[in-house]
């Protein structure tokens, strides 16, 4: 029997084509290794950090070796950085030993791509990236109460620093009905809390009759089994009253909005084509914790954006203590090419770069420390998710997705205990078990 080794770079939406690669490969009869001992080492890439690229490239060069001692040893490159045109033509050229390049769109070809390796072919394969994603591919989640189930596929928005649209189509949302039979399923199997997943999970519905995000909630949260709904990523200028509301009224929506605001200037929100004011994102945040007041926010920020002044990033500091962001994901500005922001004048300095983001990443730190002490000696609902082998407990996430540390036993791993809280880290929790849920 074959083995295979995954190597996933980039978000979510990449480690869920992860579970389908293994699910796919599981089929044809493969069975999942390690590294050094598989037989097909699979890299399933990411383009949307500069980061990202980097290290695909030095760890494809790092496999020279092991291809030198394992001359039938298969590499395979997929992902969305093998959707841009001069990348993947860089890849193939300068890496010989890559047997197989193939694109988002096409991972359902994946077996009949590999037999032509194994027949001696080198092979790249890539379709439209506007194409149909194939329905029903077998997936291998990792073991869990918690699901991720991708909901639509691409983006329309073109944020001017952003390659997504160029290299994952146009939005595609997939029929309600295969959804909701994807999460009874994963239910029967013991699935309690399913994330849905979107590059703009809330205009969902905008190429379907009569379907929007709220509605489809509303199925979801009528699945029996299902205890908690969470989803990501959200877009400010998707969320409609009418969203807050469903999301009010459904109980088994976390308490819980990733909801990235990139920027607190409106000058700069312009330039990134974000398609909101600072003032509108900030009114959505109270009509938010107006109709969910246990909400906790999170929130993705970019600094260093082209033509960003000190002003403009004072006003990024300040929206992080106005909304009380409980985390924040900060990134510094990195130009993509083949993006209108790669081209943008003023771009700003790596030094100041690093320093706003180290600004922002300690005020954001004592914005997260201020919200996790909001929880001290309370009892909350936790969902077990493991056990951390360093500190020895049990760990798990509350519906507004903090992380609670605690003493259990193994057994407890996969259900929902009440967690009585009695200290705070920086970034997290430490309870004391209270009672077992369920
Ligand atoms: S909403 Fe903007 S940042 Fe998000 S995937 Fe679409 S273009 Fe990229």
């Amino acid at each position: 029997m074959q083995s295979y080794y995954i190597e996933t770079y980039g978000c979510q939406m990449n480690a869920h084509d992860s579970e389908k690669i293994a699910g796919i490969l599981d089929t044809m009869g493969l069975r999942a290794a390690e590294k050094e001992q598989a037989d097909i080492i699979l890299f399933n890439t990411c383009c949307v950090r500069e980061h990202a690229e980097k290290r695909v490239f030095g760890n494809l060069g790092a496999l020279q070796k092991l291809k030198t001692e394992k001359p039938n040893l298969v590499v395979a490159v997929c992902g969305c950085m093998m959707q841009q045109t001069e990348v993947r033509e860089r890849l193939y050229h300068r890496f010989p030993f890559v047997d197989l390049i193939i694109g988002t769109n096409a991972l359902h070809m994946l077996p009949q791509l590999l037999e032509r390796v194994f027949c001696g072919e080198r092979v790249l394969f890539t379709q439209g990236i506007d194409d149909e994603i194939a329905e029903d591919l077998p997936t291998k989640r990792a073991p869990g109460v918690a699901a991720s189930v991708s909901i639509m596929h691409g983006c329309n928005n073109f944020c001017t620093y952003c390659i997504v649209p160029y290299v994952r189509g146009r939005e595609r949302s997939r029929q309600p009905e295969r959804i909701i039979s994807e999460i009874q399923a994963l239910a029967e199997q013991g699935y309690s809390e399913v994330l849905l997943l979107g590059q703009n999970v809330n205009s969902y519905g905008n190429n379907l009759e009569d379907m929007d995000f709220s509605k489809l909630l509303r199925m979801v949260n009528d699945i029996d089994g299902i205890k908690r709904i969470r989803f990501m990523t959200s877009h400010p200028k998707d969320l409609s009253s009418g969203l807050i509301a469903a999301m009010a009224g459904l109980p088994k929506i976390c308490s819980h909005l990733h909801l990235p605001v990139q920027s607190g200037s409106t000058n700069i929100l312009k330039l990134m084509n974000r398609g909101y004011t600072r003032e509108e994102y900030l009114a959505l945040t109270r009509e938010l914790r107006l109709a969910l007041p246990n909400i906790e926010l999170t929130t993705d920020i970019i600094v260093g954006f082209p033509g960003e002044t000190e002003a403009d990033f004072e006003e990024t500091l300040s929206i992080i203590d106005e909304v009380g962001f409980s985390a924040a994901f900060t990134f510094m500005f990195s130009p993509r090419t083949g993006t209108a922001a790669a081209n943008l004048p003023e771009q700003v300095s790596q030094a100041t770069k690093k320093n706003r983001l180290q600004q922002l990443n300690t005020l954001q730190t004592l914005q997260t420390r201020k919200t996790n002490e909001r929880y001290l000696g309370r009892v909350e609902e936790v969902l077990v998710d493991g056990f951390d082998q360093r500190t020895k407990l049990l760990y798990g996430k509350l519906s507004c997705f903090k992380t609670v540390y605690f003493p259990g036993a193994f057994d407890m791993i996969g259900s929902y205990v009440g967690v009585f809280i009695e200290k705070t880290h920086n970034s997290s929790l430490l309870g004391l078990l209270e009672q077992k849920v369920q």
